[in-house]
């Protein structure tokens, strides 16, 4: 098996919200519906949808760029930088965006550093109740350092 190495979640998570227009009011309904969970959290949220948070739960949310212009490609790099833990992404399945690259790219991020993430209301609500949101959880990643140190013809 190829090397690992690990990453450390704390307890308390920081958690990116996004949504598309389409899903926005359905993600607000399921972040009052976990109010009392998101509230022992640090949460980021794209510029719409972060503001309509923001309203809603009475907690802080610290509001990046709209996901069109360029907020999704900055929760990406929060990623990598390990400035991001758990992110919740209701994109909409039904309708193509103005930014469909950034979205792909947001998603293989999601998958490279091995964060949970849900993009359904189904899968939101597994990963809120998991008990695994209350402590300190180890990400296994691989040694991407072995890739940097890869030859190069
Ligand atoms: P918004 O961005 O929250 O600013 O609407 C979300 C997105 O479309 O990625």
């Amino acid at each position: 098996m190829s090397k690992s190495i690990t990453r450390t979640l704390a307890a308390k998570k920081r958690i990116a919200l996004i949504a598309h227009d389409n899903k926005k009011a359905e993600l607000i309904d399921w972040a009052v519906y976990n109010k009392t969970v998101l509230a022992e959290h640090e949460l980021y949220g794209t510029g719409t949808t972060g503001r309509l948070l923001t309203e809603a739960l009475g907690q802080e949310v610290h509001r990046l760029l709209s996901g069109p212009l360029g907020g999704d490609q900055q929760i990406g790099a929060m990623i990598a930088e390990n400035r991001i833990d758990v992110m919740i992404f209701f994109w909409d399945p039904m309708q193509a965006q103005p930014h469909d690259p950034d979205i792909k790219a947001l998603l293989r991020l999601g998958v490279v550093w091995n964060i949970p993430f849900a993009c359904d209301r189904a899968s939101a609500d597994f990963l809120m109740t998991s008990p695994l949101m209350h402590t300190e959880y180890e990400v296994r990643l691989p040694d991407y350092g072995s890739y940097l140190g890869r030859k190069v013809e």
